[in-house]
């Protein structure tokens, strides 16, 4: 820290993402990216032609993105908010809708970011405990007169709630804003968009990062009432209203042309997720019982720390989190079946050696 830092960051705990060692060929399962690659379209899209318009600034409104994913999802081209990933819909939402006053609430257990974002911008903010079964229970959100921020299907434990628990919040929160960060929402779950239809408080956060195989790309969106969209874009006028490079952007509408590619590959890593629930069982782990594009689990024999460690030291990533309520855990990404069964043969081996 220098001299320089202002007070009120300096003791601010900044976000950790997934590690990505360089020393070695991991299997990487440690960041819920998608195993596959972008689809042809994706990649035959960004054409030096279009690399050669580098000198020019992108379409701050994003436009064709914006109208290709309102008519996607069947929405009005003013119920989209377009970003740099979606990690950035969730800032400019937390400045926008939470303050010292305007409170937030959400899961203790829950996407990391959003504990980051109440300290960075000084939210007087309540993490709710999550039920003994990692589940949510609804009523700890309704009428709290704060911003509530959900994320479903939850991560790190891949659990769902329901379109009915969502709407009872947000039809008891009508003075304040929901954000559902639908995130994992393609691998499984319900998604309330049709709830931003009928409910003015409602945001819907989603990325390109997991089902659509861009992490690189840094894309995200939001989906919600006009007026809560104006509010976005009042934030991101007033920080930075390039926020999505051209070529991102000419990805991300390729991307909708080639939705069933992507479906393919949902359900091919659905299929791959059910299939690692059993292999688990039969190693002896229990898992929670994920609707996304991971695992959360724990084997007796073995600490999530340990476990985490000696999967390192094989050559395969696994996320773990210190977080005393959930260290016996480790966090496992669904990759290809070859990438699983390798995980699979490294831990008869580890579980041997304890
Ligand atoms: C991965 C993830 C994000 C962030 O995604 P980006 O679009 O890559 O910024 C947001 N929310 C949840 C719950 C996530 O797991």
């Amino acid at each position: 820290m220098s001299k320089y830092l202002i007070s009120k960051y300096q003791s601010l705990e900044a976000y950790t993402p997934g590690e990505q060692p360089r020393d070695m060929k991991y299997v990487k399962l440690n960041t819920n990216e998608s195993p596959y690659p972008a689809s042809d379209g994706v990649i035959k899209s960004i054409s030096a032609e279009e690399v050669a318009k580098l000198n020019l600034y992108p379409d701050p409104e994003c436009k064709f993105l914006k109208q290709k994913l309102a008519d996607h999802y069947g929405v009005g081209y003013d119920n989209v908010f377009i970003s740099n990933g979606s990690d950035e819909i969730l800032s400019f939402a937390f400045m926008a809708f939470c303050s010292d006053e305007v409170g937030a609430i959400f899961p203790d257990i829950s996407y990391g970011f959003y504990k980051v974002y109440g300290d960075l911008y000084k939210v007087n903010y309540t993490e709710i405990p999550l039920k003994s079964d990692f589940s949510i229970n609804a009523d700890d959100y309704t009428n709290s007169g704060k911003t509530v921020i959900i994320a479903n299907p939850n991560a790190p434990t891949g659990l769902s709630i329901s379109l009915e628990d969502i709407e009872k919040i947000v039809k008891t929160n009508s003075e304040n804003v929901v954000i559902i960060d639908e995130a994992y929402i393609d691998f499984g779950g319900k998604t309330c968009l049709e709830l931003t239809k009928k409910y003015e408080n409602l945001l819907i956060v989603r990325t390109y990062s997991k089902s659509r195989s861009m992490a690189g790309a840094r894309l995200g969106f939001a989906i919600g009432s006009k007026a809560l969209i104006d509010d976005l874009n009042r934030i991101k006028y007033s920080t930075n209203p390039y926020n999505i490079n051209r070529l991102t952007l000419i990805a991300g509408c390729a991307a909708i042309d080639d939705n069933d590619y992507y479906a393919d590959c949902c359900k091919k890593i659905a299929e791959t997720r059910e299939y690692t629930k059993q292999k688990l069982a039969q190693l002896g782990f229990e898992y929670l019982d994920s609707d996304s594009n991971f695992v959360f689990a724990r084997n007796d024999k073995i600490s999530g720390e340990e476990y985490y460690k000696q999967l390192k030291k094989n050559g395969v990533l696994v996320r773990h989190f210190s977080n005393p309520k959930i260290s016996d855990y480790v966090r496992i990404t669904i990759g290809t079946r070859g990438q699983m069964d390798i995980l699979f043969d490294v831990t008869k081996k580890i579980l041997g050696e304890v």
